[in-house]
């Protein structure tokens, strides 16, 4: 029986303090919060989407290719149906979405119940829960960590866990400072780089705020006329800032990275139909239906709210019919629906992100243990890690598997 510390109380440090404290370890868990699972109670809006269904191969498939090989021992070890197994026998249920999302089933707004069933695991295993219990430093260097600084007292423990998450939401508890003592004690990092957050535009439109566009395709490319760089298909949704929803959410680290690199220019496509496909369709309602109004006809594609000012600032009459649409016209109508332009993006916040890419590199650890290499006793798991999947429960399986893993020790 070993003495195991285990740091950060969501859901990678949760399972790994369980793990650890089932295989007879002496484990103590240390949670800057004065709860646990915070970051796990605001996942999926409250409702928490706490993995995929599936085959650990399709899950897999959601991830980096670097990010698959490196998950995939943890995750079938401890896959998305052992979690739910293991949830279902401390009378915690799920149920599946179309989408293959899946969430608790028993209370709405259940992302509670997911953190009060591992607060019952592991308080019945054995762990003892330090709340309120910020860590301030690693004591020790490669290849032992001897230990913690937490309010000026030093902590040894024969093995140390690091479930200390990336650096979103910091109210949340998770600041991502550990990443950077882990840096200065020669573990090889990256960056927190923002992931999964909404884009703000250069151009903000309040007065667009709440209007969703939606079965399109969120694009970005180096400009209005330049080369295609990433495209993400769902909806988009203004904000009083700039774009949010699943399309922007996927897209939005690549946003970063290309406006980082001089050169990020957004658009959203209403229809998946090329402008060419779709010029032929009005020249059929032209012939078919002369007298329906254009502005009728795009609002097929994008929401009222929005048509009316968009055909003015695009120079066409109120009250045109399609009969009367010249050439000019209908190439302006075309280019509104198939590449609305909404700009130049600004900054995408970290701190807004559902996960925080960068962290420590996964070819300096040990995928099965979760063990550092270079060192005997120190592990890392979650989103403290350089991994980060799309939304859709990707992240919060890639947090558990990986605490199962570390805790699992030998
Ligand atoms: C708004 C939002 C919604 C999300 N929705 C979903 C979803 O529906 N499905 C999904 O799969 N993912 C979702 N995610 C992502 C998911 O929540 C994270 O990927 C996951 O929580 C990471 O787990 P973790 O255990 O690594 O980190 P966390 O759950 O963040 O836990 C880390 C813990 O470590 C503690 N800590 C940090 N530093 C210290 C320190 N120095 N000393 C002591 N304790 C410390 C923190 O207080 C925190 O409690 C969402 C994220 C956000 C922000």
């Amino acid at each position: 029986m070993a003495t195991v510390i285990v740091v950060g109380g969501g859901a990678a440090g949760l399972v790994a303090a369980w793990r650890a404290a089932c295989l007879g370890h002496r484990v103590t868990l240390l949670e800057a919060n004065g709860r646990l699972g915070v970051k796990l109670r605001i996942s999926g809006g409250g409702k928490c989407n706490l993995t995929h269904a599936g085959p650990p191969k399709e899950l897999l498939g959601a991830f980096a290719k670097d990010q698959a090989r490196f998950l995939r021992p943890s995750l079938h070890a401890f896959d998305n149906e052992d979690l739910q197994d293991l949830l279902r026998r401390e009378g915690l249920h799920t149920y599946v979405r179309d989408n293959g999302r899946v969430f608790p089933l028993d209370r709405p707004g259940s992302a509670g119940a997911v953190v009060e069933a591992f607060e019952a695991l592991v308080r019945r295993a054995g762990v003892e829960v330090r709340l309120g219990a910020r860590v301030a430093g690693l004591l020790g260097r490669s290849p032992h960590l001897e230990g913690l600084l937490v309010d000026g007292e030093r902590l040894l423990a024969e093995h140390i866990i690091l479930a200390t998450g990336g650096a979103s939401y910091p109210e949340t508890g998770t600041r991502g400072e550990v990443l950077g003592w882990l840096k200065g004690l020669g573990v090889p990092v990256q960056p927190w780089f923002p992931a999964l957050a909404p884009i703000p535009l250069q151009q903000a439109r309040p007065a667009r705020e709440g209007v969703a566009l939606r079965g399109g395709s969120l694009r970005l490319s180096v400009g209005p006329e330049g080369r295609r760089l990433a495209a993400f298909e769902g909806d988009i949704l203004f904000t009083r800032a700039g774009i949010t929803g699943p399309a922007a959410l996927e897209l939005s680290q690549a946003v970063e990275r290309a406006r980082r690199e001089g050169a990020a220019w957004l658009s959203y496509a209403s229809t998946l139909e090329s402008p060419e496909a779709l010029d032929a369709t009005i020249q059929a309602e032209q012939r078919d239906n002369p007298r329906l109004l254009a502005s009728t006809w795009t609002q097929r594609y994008l929401p009222e709210r929005l048509v009316e000012p968009l055909l003015t600032s695009a120079g066409l009459p109120k009250d045109l019919m399609l009969k009367d649409l010249t050439k000019p016209y209908r190439r302006a109508l075309v280019a509104l629906v198939t590449a609305l332009p909404l700009g130049e993006p600004q900054p995408v916040p970290l701190a807004r992100g559902e996960v925080a890419a960068g962290g420590v590199d996964l070819g300096a650890v040990d995928p099965h243990r979760m063990l550092l290499r270079g060192w005997e006793n120190l592990r890392v798991c979650g989103e403290l890690l350089n991994l980060d999947g799309p939304v859709g429960g990707y992240n919060l399986q890639a947090a558990f598997s990986t605490g199962y893993a570390a805790g699992s020790l030998i």
